[in-house]
């Protein structure tokens, strides 16, 4: 089976642009919609903002 990775907010996939994994939610983002904060990138604000706040539940 063939798996395709596809940015998670665009849809584009590795043959459009450069897929990087986000280390919150382990998606996929590209560079056009990654979001960096504290240093670091994420695929979005949710999840830079999940970064930040931990996961203390
Ligand atoms: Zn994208
Ligand atoms: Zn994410």
């Amino acid at each position: 089976m063939k798996k395709v990775r596809v940015c998670k907010t665009c849809d584009r996939g590795e043959k459009e642009t450069r897929l990087q994994k986000c280390v919150i939610c382990h998606g996929f983002y590209c560079y056009k919609c990654r979001v960096r904060k504290f240093g670091k990138l994420f695929c979005s604000k949710v999840c830079a903002e999940l970064f930040f706040f931990g996961d203390e539940d």
